[in-house]
């Protein structure tokens, strides 16, 4: 069996690289944009007839770059990338108004020129390649970069690689290592014990069954305080001035960390979760509803759940482990734990509350991650 694993590394590049770098870039969004027009001129033109649009021959990439001389002095595997970037983001698009696909895709859009930005290479002729003893990595049109980072190996053969310019200047290469991998099994779980329910919670990220919580708030309130005073600092400089431009990299500085701190956060999480039990069950969440019914837009979105559970189903993935998500309509707060009574009356204030059937006194987020060890208890077959 075939499996991808990603290695990303900070890269060095130097004044000539950077260069480069920048060029490829921009002739990966030029492009991109370019053949975007194409279509849209295209369907504007033959929108009333079906079969002449079908037919129609859009442009090769070998094409523009005659057109275009300065195309030829980008990595041109980045250019094709480009293109199927597109290809894929018109048939997600066609797929989502067939009604094919989860969610909802709009049109492709025109990529804006942005500090962040990102082009993905294929490899071809090994024009790639990470050499881990004297730490340097070798990118098509680039040549050798010095990276840093604590790893000495990666199995597998380079497929490709992902360079990337965050906001705050810095350069990332991802390279995407294919390997041969032997099935991974299912564990078999014999002992309730090795399941653990989490109630997502907006002030604790979750609760679980036993009333453990990963103490997130404290970093995160931090993080908050610090990004108020850039920001605020940023909001009292003239625009366009070099101080306003120093501000503007302090606030960029301060998102970063936070980005960088929720990924650490939540793939360390991820991997104590797997390590330590054998499944866990989490409730699908439907963030937008949440959000919007609680009128907390933002934060729902900052906490980063949905990175959470997606790190959460790669590492299960790869040791074996389970994850059980709950249908969100079950009801995991309002049913009491321990006699399965069904308490329609609770509210979201409710902190705790006590079982009107068997009087049980309840906490709502431990009985919540209870309900949810339960029932993800019974969907093993677990009695
Ligand atoms: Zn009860």
């Amino acid at each position: 069996m075939k499996r991808n694993k990603a290695l990303k590394v900070r890269i060095y590049p130097n004044a000539k690289q950077i260069e480069q770098l920048n060029k490829t870039l921009g002739c990966s969004r030029a492009i991109y944009n370019m053949m975007l027009h194409e279509r849209i001129t295209v369907f504007e033109e033959y929108k009333d007839d079906r079969q002449k649009l079908y037919d129609y021959k859009y442009k090769e990439i070998s094409v523009y770059r005659k057109e275009f001389e300065w195309l030829k002095e980008a990595d041109s595997q980045a250019l094709a990338c480009s293109k199927v970037n597109l290809v894929n983001a018109f048939s997600n698009f066609y797929k989502s108004v067939r009604g094919e696909r989860k969610g909802k895709v709009g049109f492709p859009k025109y990529k804006k020129k942005k500090k962040q930005n990102s082009y993905t290479s294929s490899c071809i002729n090994n024009n790639m390649a990470v050499d881990f003893e004297l730490k340097t990595v070798k990118l098509p049109k680039l040549g050798w970069i010095h990276f840093r980072d604590q790893r000495c190996s990666a199995e597998g053969k380079v497929k490709s690689v992902t360079v990337s310019r965050t906001a705050t200047g810095k350069y990332f290469a991802s390279f995407l290592f294919e390997r041969e991998a032997p099935e991974v099994i299912k564990k078999v779980i014999t002992d309730p014990q090795r399941v653990v329910g989490l109630d997502m919670s907006l002030s604790d990220f979750y609760v679980d069954n036993e009333g453990n919580n990963p103490g997130y708030s404290r970093n995160t309130r931090k993080h908050e305080m610090q990004l108020a005073k850039v920001q605020r600092r940023l909001s009292k400089k003239k625009k366009g001035s070099s101080n306003w431009y120093k501000a503007k990299r302090h606030v960029a500085l301060v998102h970063e960390k936070i980005a960088n701190s929720r990924v650490d956060f939540n793939r360390k999480l991820a991997t104590s979760l797997t390590s330590e039990y054998d499944a866990v069950c989490i409730e699908t969440l439907s963030l937008k509803g949440m959000s919007q019914t609680l009128n907390l837009g933002k934060s729902v979105f900052d906490l980063g759940f949905a990175d959470f559970v997606s790190r959460l189903k790669q590492k299960a993935e790869e040791t074996g482990k389970h994850v059980i998500q709950v249908d969100k309509w079950y009801p995991s707060s309002k049913l009491c734990s321990s006699c399965g009574h069904k308490n329609s009356a609770l509210t979201l204030k409710d902190r705790t509350w006590t079982c009107p059937n068997c009087g049980a006194e309840l906490s709502r987020d431990v009985n919540a991650g209870k309900n949810l060890h339960n029932v993800g208890c019974k969907m093993l077959g677990l009695g």
